[in-house]
């Protein structure tokens, strides 16, 4: 085999393990949208066997002589293979270290730990979900120590989700977030409150749809590219940049939640639907991790959604869709949207007090994984930190400890990257209103720029570089919090009038 002829192989398996990916997400957005109920039984079979699939072809022999075979001739490799070379290669050193039964005995654990934490949260009862949570915790420090016993377990747990985040790099960070937004929110505390009376006023669903459309179409997410479905909880799911599905809820006296949803999911989107061309079908596909995926959904629900002008863009739409809100000025409408309150649950928490409902998880997880805190005085933990940061009494585990699915799912590591998102996109905007005027072209309908400009720096480089590379190429230097922290000063100081 020459390098040539391995090239060949890697985008032939590639290419296959993209279409298994790709049949296993289209059952799973089918099952989370349009599916009847009971479907389940055969789609779990079907799921079942082709992950059994997926697995044999990313592990089997061939796959594992391939990575060999890249690995000798890695000096000759173009910089994008070294890069696919050395993502197959996080992977298998996974694979291999974690041993099968283990694998398969931790993936049933998850499995049983969702449906038990859906029951315990209705329950709001954590001592229901409390030994899941602790056996998940255990592998999660198994795993670590047999996979990177040359690193910090909670270490290895963040770079799953942001390859190279670490709790060092965390704990910088977010000291550097307490230490500007708790005063801060003291400050908004203290001031007038804001109106937010008439955000309830009834706005009937298929209205609603019609703004979806809009706010796509604003945002130019392409309608042969990309679809909208309805489902409980709002995500994103990209297949290829061909074929990208964002989801949202309805709420008939709320209609802000899905309009800022639509506008956070058709971040993802836009970002999946603009890799290169000649990554398609390739791992280099898509986008490289969570917090760079964050930073652009974020960059579009907050930073660009919930601004002046784009909120003045909207309102004649609104107004249209809704007659009754016509009594309320843009004015009004962008104030009440920037509304921020200390309040007890991360998916409905405001721009400003979003980074500290975070900041609680991460404490939490350091002490999971640090392994100095029991699972039955993880509740205790949570609703002292909830005191501490959000001066809060947390009333019930469903409003605390059990809100979130992440950790059943086994997902721990992973909130970090929200926070780190939304740093990302504020250095983002500075950057780019070094080369344009971002307001302007948001107050004229001109999202194009914005959209350029983004898949300039970000979006076209799918997973080429590691996150923290590709955030420093596009800030043309080192990552700086600040930079977040004096725009949400500057942002409050401007909708409270301080
Ligand atoms: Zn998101």
């Amino acid at each position: 085999m020459n390098v040539q002829e391995a090239i060949d192989k890697l985008n032939e398996l590639e290419l296959q393990e993209f279409a298994y990916g790709h049949a296993f997400g289209i059952l799973s957005w089918d099952d989370e949208t349009v599916a009847p109920k009971g479907s389940q039984i055969p789609r779990g079979k079907t799921m079942g066997v082709l992950s059994e699939l997926s697995y044999k072809l990313s592990t089997g022999d061939e796959a594992r002589a391939l990575l060999d075979f890249l690995k000798e001739h890695y000096d000759e490799l173009t910089p994008e293979d070294r890069r696919r070379t050395d993502l197959r290669e996080k992977n298998m050193r996974e694979l291999r270290a974690i041993p099968m039964e283990e694998f398969v005995a931790y993936s049933q654990l998850t499995d049983e730990a969702s449906s038990v934490w859906r029951e315990a949260k209705r329950k709001s009862d954590y001592k229901l979900f409390e030994p899941y949570l602790g056996k998940i915790i255990d592998y999660k420090k198994r795993f670590a120590a047999l996979v990177r016993p040359d690193m910090d377990p909670y270490d290895y747990c963040l770079d799953q989700y942001e390859e190279g985040l670490t709790r060092e790099k965390c704990e910088a960070f977010f000291k550097t977030l307490r230490e500007h937004i708790v005063p801060l929110l003291e400050k908004v505390m203290a001031a007038k409150p804001i109106d937010t009376s008439f955000l309830s006023t009834p706005f009937p669903v298929p209205a609603q749809r019609e703004l979806s459309a809009k706010l796509m179409e604003l945002m130019r997410l392409p309608k042969d590219n990309c679809i909208i479905g309805e489902v409980e909880h709002p995500f994103t799911t990209g297949f290829s940049k061909y074929d990208v599905r964002i989801t949202t809820h309805y709420f008939e006296d709320n209609f802000l939640s899905s309009m800022y949803s639509v506008v956070h999911e058709g971040g993802h989107a836009l970002y999946d639907l603009h890799s290169d061309d000649r990554f398609c079908f390739t791992s280099l596909e898509g986008g490289v991790s969570m917090g760079v995926h964050e930073s652009q959904s974020r960059f579009y629900e907050n930073i660009i959604g919930r601004s002046r002008e784009f909120v003045e863009l909207v309102y004649p739409e609104i107004v249209r869709l809704c007659p009754t809100l016509a009594s309320q000025s843009p004015e009004a409408l962008w104030r009440a949207a920037n509304v921020a309150q200390p309040s007890l649950i991360r998916t409905e928490a405001d721009e400003l007090t979003y980074p500290l409902h975070i900041m609680v998880r991460y404490e939490m997880e350091k002490a999971m994984i640090g392994g100095d805190v029991k699972p039955a005085d993880l509740p205790g933990m949570w609703n002292a930190l909830y005191k501490e940061y959000l001066g809060l009494d947390v009333p019930d585990d469903k409003n605390g400890i059990l809100q979130d699915s992440h950790w059943s799912g086994g997902g721990i590591g992973y909130f970090p990257s929200y926070a780190l998102g939304s740093a990302y996109g504020a250095q983002l905007l500075h950057k780019m209103r070094e080369d344009f005027d971002v307001r302007k072209a948001v107050r004229e309908n001109d999202l194009i720029q914005v959209n350029n400009w983004l898949e300039e720096k970000i979006w076209k480089y799918g997973s080429l570089y590691k996150p923290a590379e590709l955030m420093e190429r596009a800030f043309g230097g080192p990552f700086d919090p600040t930079y977040y922290t004096d725009y949400l000063e500057r942002k409050f100081t401007e909708v409270y009038g301080l």
